[in-house]
């Protein structure tokens, strides 16, 4: 009878990743920082030294590890 051929997607639709992950070869790299007291999915509010959340106030400073 009638076959039915279910359609794949057409190749070249994977550009819709999220951009706080950075996925390099085994490696995932996270663009921000999660609020360990929040939980993953919600992000750490970047500034210059200090990283801070909006939702419960979260400070972590940047702390310079040797390098120079
Ligand atoms: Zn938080």
């Amino acid at each position: 009878m009638a076959e039915a051929k279910k359609e794949k997607p057409a190749k070249g639709t994977l550009g819709l990743k999220r951009r706080f992950y950075i996925v390099e070869g085994d490696r995932i790299r996270r663009e921000k920082p999660f609020c360990p007291k929040c939980g993953p999915g919600v992000f750490l509010a970047k500034h210059s030294d200090r990283v801070s959340c909006g939702r419960c106030g979260y400070t972590e400073f940047a702390s310079k590890q040797g390098k120079s």
